[in-house]
C-alpha cells in the first residue's frame, strides 16, 4: 500500500535525483532565467532529511506537511512558495492507502496549489505544463480501472512529457517571461523538475 513508507521513499529519491540533476537544472535555467533552479532545490531537499528525522511523521501527509514546510522556508524563489503549496495541499488530501483515484486527488491537489498560488495556465512554460498532464493522466489511469502504481507510472510519464512540450514555448509567466520570444526553443526548469519528482513518486511506488 501506498503510505508513510512511500511517502518516505518518495522523498528520499527525490533528493538523490535532485542532487544528481542539480547542474542540469541549473544549466536549463542559466538559459532562461537566472540559473539557480538546480541550486535552490538541492539546498531544500538536501535539508528534508534532517527535518523529517526531527518531525518524526506518522502517516504521508504528515511527511508531505514537513516536505513542504521546509521547501517554502529554504528553496527561495518563485519554486519554493509553489512546491511548497503544491505538497501542502497534497498534504491535506493524502491517506495511508493511497488508491489510483487517491494518487489523482492527491496530484490535482497539488496542481491545484500550484495554480492558486502562480495563477499559471497551461502553455505558458512553466511547471504547471508538467504537472496538469501529470494529474490527469492519473485521473484517467484511476477511471480505467488500473492500481495505484499504474496511475503513478502514467503520470510520471506524462509529466515527462510535458515537460518536453514546454520546449517550443513561449514564456508568459515568471522570469522566463522577460525573454519573450527568446524563451522559445529550451525547456522549462521548472517542469523538468517536477517531472524529476514525479518520476521518482513513481519509483518508489514499485
Ligand atoms: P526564480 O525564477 O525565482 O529564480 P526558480 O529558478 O527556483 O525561481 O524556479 C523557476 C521555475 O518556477 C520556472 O522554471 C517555472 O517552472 C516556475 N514558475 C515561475 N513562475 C511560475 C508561476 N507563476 N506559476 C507556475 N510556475 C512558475
Ligand atoms: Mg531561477
Ligand atoms: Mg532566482
Amino acid at each position: 500500500t501506498l503510505g508513510l513508507a512511500w511517502a518516505l521513499d518518495w522523498v528520499a529519491r527525490s533528493a538523490a535525483t535532485v542532487a544528481e540533476n542539480r547542474i542540469a537544472l541549473i544549466e536549463l535555467d542559466r538559459a532562461i532565467g537566472d540559473g539557480d533552479h538546480g541550486e535552490n532545490l538541492d539546498r531544500g531537499y538536501s535539508a528534508v532529511a534532517g527535518r523529517l528525522e526531527q518531525a518524526d511523521p506518522q502517516t504521508a501527509g504528515d511527511v508531505l506537511k514537513s516536505l513542504a514546510t521546509t521547501l517554502m522556508s529554504t528553496v527561495g524563489g518563485a519554486a519554493g512558495p509553489l512546491y511548497g503549496t503544491a505538497f501542502l495541499r497534497g498534504a491535506k488530501v493524502a491517506t495511508e492507502d493511497l488508491d489510483a483515484a487517491g494518487v489523482a486527488a492527491l496530484l490535482e491537489a497539488g496542481v491545484e496549489g500550484v495554480t492558486a498560488r502562480g495563477k499559471a495556465e497551461e502553455g505558458e512554460k512553466t511547471m504547471v505544463d508538467a504537472w496538469l498532464p501529470a494529474a490527469r493522466a492519473a485521473r484517467a489511469a484511476a477511471e480505467a480501472g488500473q492500481s495505484a502504481v499504474q496511475a503513478l507510472q502514467a503520470a510520471a510519464e506524462a509529466a515527462r512529457a510535458g515537460a518536453e512540450a514546454t520546449e517550443p514555448m513561449v514564456a508568459t509567466k515568471g522570469r522566463a517571461s522577460y525573454l519573450g520570444e527568446r524563451s522559445r526553443g529550451h525547456r522549462d526548469p521548472g517542469a523538468q523538475s517536477s517531472a524529476l519528482l514525479l518520476t521518482a513518486a513513481a519509483e518508489a511506488a514499485e
